[in-house]
């Protein structure tokens, strides 16, 4: 018999097994209930990581977990393909970015078929692959035909070095979050969607998410970033203009005493005075050239410049002077601020450095402000002052009080304000979707006909970074016939933001090879929502909120019966080792090709598992994969020593007492404790309860000699041992149910259940002891008190035995554990 577990035979083994046998495929209309589960899918970037691999084997518990309760599991998988690391290979080492992601995504199919993950590979999607990005396609010109793809000019993010529009995510403390270069400013024409036109719903639908961490629900509130407040329009003085602000705070209109525009304000050329205007037009074209968010960071500089105009303001018909400023953007709010210094920080700091006026307008309850002494601005509840009409009303009172006067005179209107930008899609890349519009000279811009999809990336293109798409360089794909007038035509060039291919993966999984549509309608009512998703917290706020965003637009437009794609939602943390995040520069990473290689899959597997909750970020440890690889030939030897004893036993009553009764309620327990933190998601304790059972199996063949010991005890704990273990260490469990003598797979088993009254510890072994020596045993009811203690005891025959012709002098009881008698 082998000593140890021969791992990698037995794993590859099973795995041509169960793809021979089509173990994991699901077929759409089966009569179970359904369950979905999904795993992010992957950037296909060469080898999977461990956090993948973390990923995957979170989910896979979860599908497997699922299938044995009696669920028809949706467990699919695929690559998200398209983007701008291929591209970079591109350039770098003259590998074709198709070639490079076709061929890592074979080196990585391969290691997930590795880790013997529970998928349906006939599922398998690429969203580079022509019959995935057709639809990509298709989708887009839904948006578009509903004037929620749109085209115009528009500043964006620029990575100088990288050569690309980045989108607002994609800056990360003013830098490009792929190269860390500094992100500068470009004026470019541009396609947007629409998901302004989908905030409200994006920000109230998050109400209905209740399996989902709340610290994910304030992300997406956050970036939605709704306020309420007023527009006012604040008429230039000696024009016709009116400059209009959004403010929050309508109680504090009487303090204004200086408006701001962006630099790139449409009025500032027309208000600038023939003084200030040099001046003026040096300070915009170096606030141009800055990032947005090195201009709007909190430790920047504030710099701002008078245009030499003055507006007035509505109430008071006092005129202020008009400013520009950097930290002023022009795509938020109305591009203007009306400055408040004394009830705002960055007001107040302006106002010091500039020698502008600061007026009180909110008294705090028990004290008075006193503007020539503030040290900071007020920004809290209080009384209005100094202003008119509503001096003396609670600031809160007075906000809904001056909006109304506002909208009385016609000076401005209630209005509802959100951080959250349209989308802006256009990437001047290769490696994406291309944009499937053409522009004609007489027709404008045209949408490539349905029929006519996919819009193909051509192969034979010239990969420089120059800042362009290199599509512009391949005159095939550029001309072509316009498909209104049949003249000639140019396609667009830039190709769409990755974030789009994964707005709607999920969908495609149910029809993956699907060419009429996208998908079918029936398979996705079948499916969808996603019962599980999972994946990491870095994706909480972008591709949640776009797929979100397609969903509900898919919805409107009748194509899919959900408002919400994912209804339970877990955010796995990273996998760490020294305390950092594994990566290439610190050079602390495991990579899982070599732990699979020494330990195989299961340990992996168990020890990911095992080593942290899931939400929680995981240290790596040497030892614990090893503790892991020891659990698992533990298990191996103590089945292939139990197994000519346990095969063919019957299946135990529940009359059984003393030894045998105590590792049955073990096995009873161990699997009520499994199934409910299985439940919970917490994996490490259900995997401590499984090494426990194996402890208490162990202890029990050590303590119990043959004669004494229930086979069918024994062999229900070690089929349920393995049918519990399964969805952790599948191969090892499928190896050693097979030798069992079944011929269907452990994962085709039901979950097993428990017997409530298996678990109460009713029976008790009690030591017997006569004059302080152990001389017997026996089994009472755990509740027994010391008289029916002692007269079991007494009246056991070889109890008798010691007692004969003696005189039982005093007899001491402790109930649940012993009793001595002493005797003369
Ligand atoms: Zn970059
Ligand atoms: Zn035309």
């Amino acid at each position: 018999m082998e000593e140890r577990y021969p791992f990698a035979a037995v794993e590859e083994k099973w795995q041509q097994r169960w793809a021979a046998e089509g173990l994991y495929h699901v077929d759409d209309f089966d009569s179970r209930p359904k369950y979905y589960c999904l795993e992010m899918f992957p950037y296909p970037s060469g080898r999977l990581h461990m956090g993948h691999v973390r990923n995957y084997a979170i989910g896979d518990v979860v599908a497997r977990f699922k299938t044995m309760q009696g669920y028809a599991v949706l467990h699919p998988m695929g690559w998200d393909a398209f983007g701008l690391p291929a591209e970079n290979a591109a350039i770098k080492h003259g590998v074709h970015p198709r070639d490079w992601t076709w061929d890592n995504i074979t080196f990585m199919r391969r290691q997930l078929k590795e880790l013997g993950l529970s998928y349906d590979w006939r599922r398998e999607i690429a969203t580079c692959h022509p019959g995935y990005y057709r639809w990509t396609q298709w989708l887009f010109l839904q948006f578009y035909h509903r004037g929620l793809a749109y085209k115009k000019k528009a500043p964006v993010n620029w990575c100088p070095s990288c050569a690309t529009v980045l989108a607002n995510e994609q800056v990360v403390g003013g830098a490009c979050e792929r190269c860390k270069t500094p992100v500068t400013r470009r004026e470019l024409e541009q396609w947007f969607l629409k998901i302004t036109a989908y905030a409200e719903r994006l920000l109230k639908d998050l109400e209905k998410l209740s399996g989902w961490p709340e610290k994910v629900k304030i992300m997406q509130a956050n970036w939605i970033g709704r306020s309420e407040g007023a527009l006012v329009h604040f008429p230039v003085v000696g024009r016709e203009e009116k400059v209009s602000v959004f403010t929050t705070r309508p109680d504090t209109l009487y303090g204004v005493t200086y408006m701001v525009l962006a630099p790139e304000h449409p009025l500032v050329s027309k208000l600038t005075t023939p003084e200030r205007r040099e001046a003026v037009e040096a300070f915009v074209a170096r606030a141009r050239s800055m990032s947005e968010l090195s201009r709007t960071a909190g430790e920047a500089e504030k710099e701002g410049l008078f245009t030499g105009a003055y507006c007035k303001n509505p109430l008071t018909g006092e005129e202020i002077p008009v400013y520009i400023a950097n930290y002023v953007l022009m795509e938020y709010g109305t591009g203007a601020v009306m400055a408040v210094p004394a009830h705002d920080q960055r007001d107040f700091e302006f106002a010091k450095k500039y020698g502008l006026p600061i007026r009180v307008v909110i008294q705090p309850p028990g004290r008075e402000l006193d503007a020539a002494t503030m040290a900071a601005a007020y920004v809290d509840e209080g009384v209005m002052v100094n202003s008119g009409p509503f001096s003396g009303m609670p600031n809160r009172d007075g906000m809904r009080a001056v909006t109304a006067y506002l909208e009385e005179k016609g000076w401005g209107r209630h209005q509802v304000n959100y951080r959250l930008r349209d989308w802006l899609i256009s990437r001047q890349r290769y490696w994406g979707a291309p944009i499937p519009i053409v522009y004609c000279d007489k027709c404008g811009i045209v949408p490539v006909r349905e029929q006519d999809l996919p819009v193909l990336l051509p192969y034979a293109v010239a990969f420089k970074p120059t800042g362009e798409s290199p599509l512009k360089d391949c005159p095939e794909f550029v001309h072509t016939a316009c498909p209104q007038c049949g003249g000639p035509a140019k396609r667009e060039t830039d190709t769409m933001d990755t974030f789009i291919c994964s707005s709607w993966y999920y969908f495609r999984y149910t029809s993956p090879r699907e060419e009429s549509a996208p998908w079918e309608r029936a398979k996705v009512d079948r499916w969808l929502p996603v019962d599980q998703y999972i994946g990491g917290v870095e994706h909480a706020i972008l591709h949640l909120l776009y797929s979100r965003f397609f969903t509900k637009f898919l919805y409107d437009i009748g194509l899919v019966g959900c408002e919400e794609p994912f209804t339970n939602l877990l955010t796995q943390g990273m996998v760490l080792k020294d305390g950092a995040k594994m990566s290439k520069s610190k050079g602390n990473i495991v990579s899982p090709e070599e732990i699979m290689a020494k330990f195989g899959a299961d340990t992996t597997r168990l020890f990911i598992l095992f080593a942290a909750p899931p939400e929680r970020d995981l240290e790596w440890s040497d030892q614990g994969v090893e503790g892991c690889a020891r659990f698992l030939n533990r298990v191996w030897r103590l089945f292939n020593n139990l197994l000519p004893e346990i095969q063919g036993a019957p299946v135990p009553g529940a009359n059984l007492v003393g030894v045998n009764r105590e590792l049955q309620r073990l096995t009873h327990l161990t699997v009520k404790k499994v199934t409910e933190d299985v439940e919970r998601f917490n994996f490490n304790t259900a995997v401590s309860a499984i090494m426990e059972l194996v402890n208490g199996i162990y202890q029990f063949c050590d303590r119990v000699p043959p004669v004494d010991r229930n086979p069918g005890v024994l062999r229900e704990a070690v089929e349920k041992l393995l049918i519990i273990l399964a969805p952790f260490a599948p191969h090892l469990s499928e190896e050693l149910w097979a030798r069992l003598g079944y011929t269907e797979s452990v994962h085709r088993q039901s979950w097993p259940t428990y017997r409530p009254d298996l678990l109460l510890q009713d029976q008790v072994e009690i030591a017997v002891q006569i004059n302080g020596r152990v001389r017997g045993r026996i089994v009472v009811p755990a509740a027994a008190t010391a008289a029916e203690i002692e007269t079991v005891a007494l009246e056991e025959p070889r109890i008798r035995q010691w007692l004969t012709g003696k005189t039982v002098a005093k007899v001491v009881t402790v109930p649940g554990k012993l009793i001595n008698v002493v005797v003369r």
